[in-house]
């Protein structure tokens, strides 16, 4: 297995920002790992012992946040890459946060609804000691969703036998979770998409989007910048993708998929299903890439048409895929800046879970637009200015908070 790496992009970004060597050392690697081994008794009275970890990256500019991921690739160079990109994305978006992230090797759809909820409590009891609100705040991530989240909440106050609503986040509503969580991460892509498309003064309807992954981010995503007016003309799952050239509702394929289904079976009016490879060589203006890391890589790049990579997913672009879209002028916003609504409205449902006041979803909307907006401003004014692509320019912006907080807070050994 490979080792996490500082990403060379970070050396670039420590020149540029003139980073001391306090910085440098201490952004080198992450802070924290903890592996545990967790035992889930299965239906069939059999005992699966799945390997799970939570890394902490770097603390300093608050406790650890990140979400927790269920799936068979997991390892724990994995979660270290996401925590680090945690780290960024906090500071991006100027949350009081540092960066974590949670992972169990495990493929969740082999498990049945009670082995799962065995496995979030077990997961929640093998890491306890480095959780807490002021200290390391999980949340959802792939294949885990506010049910999971709601396990978890509730086997972290039995442990600690009272209530703690701010131990995690993306919980239901019900259980002291935040109104517009669960739409959070598609609708601050989109409000990302639309501050970049003002700025070329395009408009939604004539713009023509694909749409990679069709988990919480994708089809909320999707169906948000379809009832704003973009012609979603794609969206795929693992299965194969569906293209609709005139445009597509989502809606009717999220009830589709809701039932089970999968949509290289879908049978829609004036839809066809393509394998989910030709979705990333569609003649787009706008590929949203909401699916997994790595989904364009060196391999394929060459196979992207649109003009504009909008990156739901955290890391969907590989490095050297990024520097080939950059040579043919292609935009991609980037990950930290383009998925970070979904840890932005987490942040305020840690600040209801804390103070007892819960907002409703016209306050949690607007506050996420306002925050979404300044920051992708900030990005965008950066990366025109200084002549750089837009993800330098987020990494300039989150390394330099960091960096600061590091070198006022001095040698805390
Ligand atoms: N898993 C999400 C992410 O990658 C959300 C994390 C959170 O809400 O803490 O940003």
């Amino acid at each position: 297995m490979r080792d996490f790496q500082l990403p060379d992009l970070m050396h670039r970004v420590f020149d540029a920002i003139d980073a001391s060597d306090d910085v440098r050392a201490r952004l080198a690697q992450r802070d924290r790992v903890m592996e545990v081994q967790i035992v889930v008794r299965r239906d069939d009275g059999s005992l699966a012992v799945l390997p799970g970890w939570r890394v902490q990256y770097d603390t300093t500019l608050g406790p650890a946040k990140g979400g927790v991921r269920f799936h068979p690739e997991v390892s724990p160079t994995e979660v270290t890459e996401l925590a680090f990109w945690m780290t960024l994305k906090c500071a991006l978006m100027n949350l009081p946060f540092g960066g974590g992230k949670g992972g169990v090797k495990v493929d969740p759809k082999a498990l049945s609804p009670i082995e799962l909820e065995r496995l979030a409590r077990g997961y929640v009891r093998g890491i306890f000691e480095v959780l807490g609100p002021d200290d390391d705040i999980p949340a959802p991530d792939v294949n885990t969703n506010g049910r999971v989240m709601g396990w978890m909440a509730d086997e972290y106050s039995i442990i600690e036998r009272r209530r703690q609503p701010a131990a995690v986040t993306g919980k239901p509503i019900c259980l002291g979770g935040s109104a517009g969580r669960v739409s959070a991460t598609g609708q601050g892509a989109l409000h990302v998409l639309d501050a970049w498309l003002a700025r070329q003064d395009r408009a939604p309807a004539e713009t023509r989007v694909a749409v990679q992954g069709f988990g919480n981010a994708g089809a909320h995503f999707a169906s948000l910048a379809h009832a704003a007016g973009y012609r979603v003309v794609a969206v795929s799952d693992s299965s194969g993708a569906v293209v609709r050239e005139d445009g597509l509702d989502p809606g009717p394929l999220r009830a589709f998929k809701a039932d089970g289904g999968h949509l290289a079976d879908y049978d829609g009016a004036g839809c066809k299903t393509v394998g989910g490879d030709a979705l990333l060589a569609l003649d787009v203006d706008v590929l949203a890439l909401a699916a997994l890391q790595n989904a364009v890589t060196e391999d394929n790049v060459g196979d992207v048409r649109a003009g504009t990579v909008l990156e739901l997913a955290n890391g969907p672009v590989s490095p050297g895929a990024d520097g080939a879209l950059r040579e043919r002028e292609v935009t991609v916003l980037p990950d930290i800046l383009v998925n970070a609504g979904g840890v932005t409205v987490s942040y305020y449902e840690w600040i209801q879970g804390r103070t007892g006041d819960y907002w409703d979803a016209d306050t949690v909307a607007g506050r996420l637009k306002t925050r979404m907006d300044r920051t992708a401003a900030q990005v965008l004014d950066l990366a025109e200015e200084a002549a750089i692509p837009p993800r330098e320019a987020a990494y300039r912006i989150a390394v330099g908070r960091i960096a600061d907080a590091i070198d006022s807070r001095g040698n805390s050994t």
